[in-house]
C-alpha cells in the first residue's frame, strides 16, 4: 500500500514584546500556499517543503498537500489568525483519511493570544486527532523554545544546524529519512529535551566562527557517531524575546525507544549551554563607536556592513527605527545605503512625488513611541519599484520575495531603501530591489542581526555589530520587561 503523507507548514518566530499583532494579512504578505500551489512555489528551493516533497517522491508516498504558512517575525499571533490556519490543517488531516506520517515545517518559537506555545498546541490537537500509530515529524528553527509539550506530542524534531540558517532542505530530508525507517518498523523514535533556567545562550546559536554552538554541534555529532540509537540530535539556541515560562535554549535527541541514556545525553548538552552562558563572539557598538570603526575601514567597492541589529524584523524588530540611520546622516557618510527599511507611507510619498523629486519625509519611528522618534529629511526620490525579486543568496535561495511597494530615498550621501512591507535583509538584492549595487558602496546598513553575513561578509571589509539597546530585539535583555519567565532565570538574576 501507498504511503499517505501530509505535508504542512506554520512558521513564526513571535517576540512578545512587539506590540504589531500577527495576523493572516501578515501571512499572506511573506508567504502562504495552500494545496497544489505549494508544489510550483517549493519545489527546487533550498527550503524543508522541497525536501517534504522530494522525500515523498524518492520513497514512493502519496504527499497530501495542506497549507505552507509563514509570516516576518512580529508580535503575537490573534486567536482568529492562529485558529484559522490550525483549523486548516486539522481539518485537512480529517479529510486525508488514512495517514501514515505528518511532516511539519515549524519554528518552534510561536506565541499566540491564547497560547505561549502555538507549535505544543497545534502538535496536540494533532495527536489528539490521529492518535499514537501516525508518525508525526517536525522541523524547527535553531532558535525554537523548545516546550515539553512539543516533545511529547512528537515523534521527530530536527533543528536547523547553521545560523545563517542554510541548511533547512538538509535537516528536512533528515527527518524524512527517520519518518521512513519508522515506517518501515526499524526505528520507534521518541523525543528527549533539556533545559536550563535561562532565557539566551549557546552564543545566541552562532555557527560562523568558533564558540558554543560550534562545540555542541560537534558533541552532538560525536553523540551520534558512537551511538545508533540516537536518530538525531539538535541543538536549539532558544529565541530569547519571548516573554514565556518554557522560553531559551535546549538540547534535543531523538532516540530509538525508551532509554535513560538518552536523557543523560541532553542533560550534559544543557549543562555545557549553561556553563558557557557568558561566551559571547559577537561586540556590540554604540552608533558612533560603529561609524567611527566603519569610517576607518570602508572604502567603495569594500563596504563597512553596519548590522541594525536591536530593530532587526528577522526576530520582530519593527525595521523603522531611526537611530543608526541618523548616525549615518549626520555623520555625513557618502556612498552609504541602508535597506530594508519599512515604511509604507514614506514609500507611498515617493511613489507620488516621482522619480527624480526631491521632497520632506518623515521617515520611520512611527510603529512604536516606546522608541526612536522619526527622523525629518529632505532628500531625493533615485528609485522606484514594485519590491518584487527573487532570492540569489545562500540563505533561501531561489523564493520570490515582495517588499511591496520600494522607493530609493537619497538623504545627502546616504540612500535608504523604502519597502512597504517588512523584511529582514539577507540577501544583496534587497539593495538591488531599489536600484543599488551593494557591492560598488562604501557603507551598507543592514536590518539584521546575523543572517546578513551569508550574503554579505564575502563583500565586506568589516561586519559592525550596532545595539544601543532600546528596541524590541535589543541584545541587552535586563532592559526588556520580562515578567513571566520562572525566576530566577539568566541573565536576568545574578549568579
Ligand atoms: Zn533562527
Amino acid at each position: 500500500m501507498t504511503k499517505r503523507v501530509l505535508i504542512a507548514g506554520f512558521k513564526h518566530e513571535t517576540n512578545t514584546f512587539s506590540i504589531q499583532p500577527t495576523t493572516i494579512q501578515s501571512y499572506e504578505a511573506r508567504g502562504f500556499k495552500v494545496g497544489e500551489a505549494i508544489v510550483p512555489y517549493f519545489k527546487g528551493t533550498n527550503t524543508e517543503i522541497a525536501a517534504f516533497l522530494d522525500g515523498c517522491a524518492k520513497h514512493g508516498w502519496q504527499p497530501v498537500l495542506s497549507l505552507a504558512a509563514d509570516a516576518t517575525p512580529s508580535g503575537k499571533l490573534t486567536k482568529e489568525c492562529y485558529e484559522t490556519i490550525v483549523g486548516t490543517i486539522l481539518g485537512d488531516i480529517e479529510k486525508a483519511g488514512k495517514l501514515d506520517a505528518i511532516l511539519l515545517n515549524l519554528h518552534g518559537a510561536m506565541v499566540a493570544e491564547h497560547t505561549d506555545d502555538g507549535e505544543g498546541t497545534l502538535l496536540e490537537r494533532i495527536r489528539a486527532k490521529v492518535g499514537p500509530g501516525v508518525v508525526v515529524a517536525a522541523t524547527l528553527d535553531l532558535h525554537a523554545n523548545v516546550t515539553q509539550a512539543m516533545a511529547k506530542y512528537a515523534d521527530i524534531l530536527v533543528s536547523y544546524r547553521t545560523y545563517p540558517h542554510i541548511d533547512m532542505y538538509d535537516i528536512a530530508a533528515e527527518a524524512v529519512e527517520i519518518v521512513k525507517r519508522t515506517l518501515d518498523g526499524a526505528v520507534k523514535p521518541k523525543v528527549y529535551l533539556a533545559r536550563r533556567a535561562m532565557i539566551d545562550g549557546a552564543d545566541h546559536g552562532r555557527t560562523t566562527s568558533p564558540g558554543p554552538m560550534t562545540e555542541l554541534l560537534d558533541r552532538c555529532a560525536k553523540i551520534r557517531s558512537e551511538d545508533a540509537g540516537v536518530l538525531s540530535a539538535s541543538i536549539n539556541a532558544g529565541f530569547a524575546w519571548a516573554d514565556i515560562p518554557e522560553v531559551g535554549p535546549t538540547a534535543v535527541i531523538v532516540g530509538d525507544g525508551n532509554d535513560p541514556r538518552f536523557q543523560a545525553y541532553v542533560e550534559g548538552l544543557a549543562d555545557y549551554i549553561w556553563e558557557t552562558r557568558d561566551y559571547r563572539t559577537v561586540k556590540y557598538f554604540t552608533v558612533a563607536d560603529a561609524l567611527a570603526r566603519a569610517k576607518a575601514v570602508a572604502s567603495v567597492g569594500k563596504p563597512a556592513v553596519l548590522s541594525d541589529a536591536a530593530d532587526n524584523p528577522g526576530g520582530g524588530g519593527y525595521g523603522e527605527s531611526t537611530g543608526l540611520l541618523r548616525g549615518m546622516i549626520d555623520a555625513k557618510l557618502e556612498n552609504a545605503a541602508m535597506a530594508a527599511f519599512y515604511d509604507p507611507e514614506a514609500a507611498a510619498a515617493c511613489h507620488k512625488a516621482g522619480l527624480g523629486a526631491t521632497i520632506t519625509l518623515k521617515l520611520g519611528g512611527k510603529i512604536d513611541e516606546r522608541f526612536s522618534p522619526p527622523i525629518e529629511a529632505t532628500g531625493t526620490v533615485t528609485h522606484l519599484s514594485d519590491g518584487n525579486f527573487v532570492i540569489e543568496g545562500p540563505m533561501l535561495r531561489g523564493v520570490g520575495v515582495a517588499m511591496g511597494s520600494t522607493a530609493t530615498f537619497k538623504i545627502g550621501g546616504v540612500e535608504v531603501v523604502i519597502n512597504s512591507r517588512r523584511f529582514q535583509n539577507y540577501d544583496r538584492n534587497f539593495f538591488r530591489a531599489g536600484g543599488i549595487e551593494p557591492s560598488e558602496r562604501a557603507f551598507l546598513a543592514v536590518k539584521s542581526s546575523q543572517h546578513f553575513r551569508a550574503a554579505y561578509a564575502p563583500i565586506a571589509s568589516e561586519v559592525i555589530i550596532v545595539d544601543e539597546g532600546g528596541g524590541v530585539m535589543s541584545n541587552d535583555l535586563t532592559k526588556l520587561p520580562f515578567t513571566r519567565v520562572p525566576r530566577p532565570i539568566f541573565p536576568l538574576d545574578g549568579e
